[in-house]
């Protein structure tokens, strides 16, 4: 049994100062401690423990001879036992001193010491920088895990960025207020989750995956600038970083543009950055259109942390002897390229293997071509492409002289997503970018796009989605031309947010919903209370949302959410420390009149 120096629930004494907090400026003063036990070396005679809290460790001695008592706890004291202690702040020797700790000019000679409780042996060290411990096995214990100086810096700093963003849209006349957790389904493409409603037998409530909807309502109530850190569900199969629940920044404005929005989302972003990182941000950002970023980059989150980019090259193979590429040309299809500096060689096998992995992953053909320091070609196709559009496709992609370019015929919007994929595994392998903080809006979208899976046109953003006033007229003739006012922010190849001008007319409402598939009355049962407040002077509104766990990663520089989230779920979407999702007892399903058909 572990011991205990007292059983009472408070502590002896209260805390003066914080372990990591101590500086030589407290020379000779008398502190009162409290913390965990971080290490303990026993010298015989000496012992000497790091105190640990979450602003960091300090050195405690105790003294056998002087302060016997407190020389005794010591003893007893294992790791991760949490101690108060008393004792005078002392500048340490000359040659004892530790210069990677910022307390290590100073030690705490104790006068008095109590274990407040004991500790199982941690099942892995807490130890700042220590990564020995397998996920499954931090997530099985994350109370411990949190309480590492990583860990513990990490949720800090989301919470500051928050800080940052409450302060902007506070100062910009938001009010934040909350919506229900338990609601009615809303389309924003994700699976939902459902809570049975006990009361109303056979009926569902569902979590929301955006409150897209009711901030809208609170639009047409009068709330003109609305906010909520809003907790979403979406039921996706996790990919790598994905949560079944996530914290979004949710923002709703009236009588909004969008060069209104986007300056109210700037100024958001750049005091997150400031208030989480000291770091000054500077809009307005560049901005682009969706066509122009699929164009130039194949992505509608380009990274601009370096150039490389994609060029279309069908008017300098135009003519070509080359077979597959004048088919290609033949069928109205293109070519686009992407050159790669001759600094960034490729072997013969990384290029072939490129070649296959493309061919497996999209049923797409991919070549390159070599140019040697005279401006040859050299590789598979070089022997069929004449002199003259040799120049002219090395002029327009840019070809230095024993550059490589990857060439892809092809429907430009099959081949060039693919050749940005490239563009990003290109610049990870040759280590491409710059470690500046790219930010940019792309605009323009699409209102909708064609969904071969469902035979039938989907939104892009989603229904609510205002479309391009230029464009209203070719919304029913030509539906997939029509473009959205809806805009994403971007940061280094990461969308950081997303939003859009919405419809506020119920007439267009229902069109965009018709477009959609949904004949009027089905759009009425799932959308009826929307459009039915659009019928009481609903005034032209328009917000965006943007996700803080991804924020949060931005400026903690993690590579995973569950970093910067305190109880994150696994990719299997369970939570290995509490168990859950688990069954749950037969009474109470009954009392949901729900049965397990497993
Ligand atoms: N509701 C949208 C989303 O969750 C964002 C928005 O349009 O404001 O992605």
């Amino acid at each position: 049994m572990p011991e205990y120096s007292t059983t009472s629930p408070l502590p002896p004494w209260l805390r003066s100062d914080y372990n990591g907090a101590l500086r030589a400026a407290d020379a000779g003063r008398a502190v009162a401690l409290w913390g965990w036990v971080a290490s303990r070396r026993d010298h015989g005679g000496l012992i000497f423990i790091d105190l640990r809290d979450y602003q960091g460790i300090v050195q405690l001695v105790f003294n056998p001879e002087r302060d016997p008592a407190a020389h005794a706890v010591a003893e007893k004291a294992r790791a991760e036992y949490y101690l108060a202690v008393k004792g005078t702040v002392v500048r340490r020797s000359e040659n004892t001193i530790n210069r990677e700790l910022p307390t290590g000019e100073v030690e705490v000679v104790v006068t008095e010491a109590q274990i407040l409780a004991s500790s199982a042996p941690p099942p892995f060290p807490l130890v700042a920088g220590s990564e020995a411990a397998s996920e499954e096995l931090r997530l099985r214990y994350r109370y411990l895990d949190l309480r590492r100086a990583e860990m513990q810096s990490n949720l800090r700093r989301r919470h500051q960025a928050l800080r940052g963003v409450r302060a902007w849209l506070d100062g910009q006349g938001f009010v934040e207020i909350e919506t229900p957790i338990l609601w009615k389904a809303t389309p924003e493409g994700a699976r939902d989750y459902l809570v049975p409603s006990r009361v109303n037998p056979g009926k569902f409530y569902a979590l929301p995956q955006s409150p897209q909807l009711l901030k809208q309502l609170l639009m047409v109530s009068g709330f003109d600038r609305y906010y909520q850190i809003a907790r979403c569900f979406r039921d996706e199969d996790l990919r790598a970083n994905r949560q079944p629940e996530f914290s979004q920044i949710d923002i709703e404005m009236t009588g909004a543009t969008v060069a209104g929005i986007t300056a109210i989302a700037e100024g958001m972003m750049a005091s997150a950055f400031e208030y989480a990182a000291g770091i000054k941000l500077v809009p307005p950002f560049p901005r682009i259109a969706y066509s122009e970023a699929m164009e130039r980059f194949g992505s509608d989150k380009p990274d601009l942390r370096f150039a490389m980019e994609l060029k279309n090259l069908s008017a300098a193979f135009a003519g070509t002897s080359f077979k597959v590429f004048a088919d290609a040309l033949g069928r109205g299809d293109a070519i686009y390229g992407l050159a790669l500096p001759g600094a960034c060689q490729l072997s013969r096998r990384e290029l072939d293997e490129m070649v296959a992995n493309m061919h497996t992953q999209r049923e797409r053909g991919l070549t390159w071509a070599k140019a040697t320091a005279d401006g040859n070609w050299q590789g598979p196709i070089a022997r069929h492409i004449g002199e003259t559009e040799r120049a002219r496709a090395a002029a327009a992609a840019g070809l230095e002289p024993n550059g490589t370019l990857l060439l892809m015929a092809g429907a430009a919007d099959e081949i060039r997503p693919a050749l940005g994929d490239l563009r990003l595994q290109l610049a990870e392998k040759f280590d491409l970018r710059d470690d500046a903080l790219h930010f940019l809006w792309v605009v323009d979208f699409p209102l909708f796009e064609y969904s071969a899976e469902e035979r039938r046109l989907v939104s892009v953003n989603h229904p609510f989605t205002a479309p391009h006033p230029d464009d209203l007229a070719l919304l029913e003739r030509e539906p997939l031309k029509v473009r959205a006012l809806a805009y994403d922010m971007v940061l280094n190849g990461q969308e950081m947010g997303g939003g859009s001008i919405r419809i506020h007319d119920p007439e267009l409402q229902l069109l965009a919903l018709k477009l959609l598939g949904f004949e009027r009355d089905e759009a009425m049962r799932r959308f009826g209370f929307l459009i039915e407040a659009l019928n009481y002077g609903a005034p032209p509104h328009g917000g965006i949302a943007f996700g803080v766990d991804r924020l949060a990663m931005m400026l903690c520089g993690t590579e995973s959410l569950r970093d910067v989230m305190a109880f994150p779920k696994t990719q299997k979407a369970v939570d290995p420390m509490s168990g859950a999702p688990s069954e749950v007892d037969a009474r109470q399903l009954r009392e949901l009149s729900i049965k397990v058909t497993l």
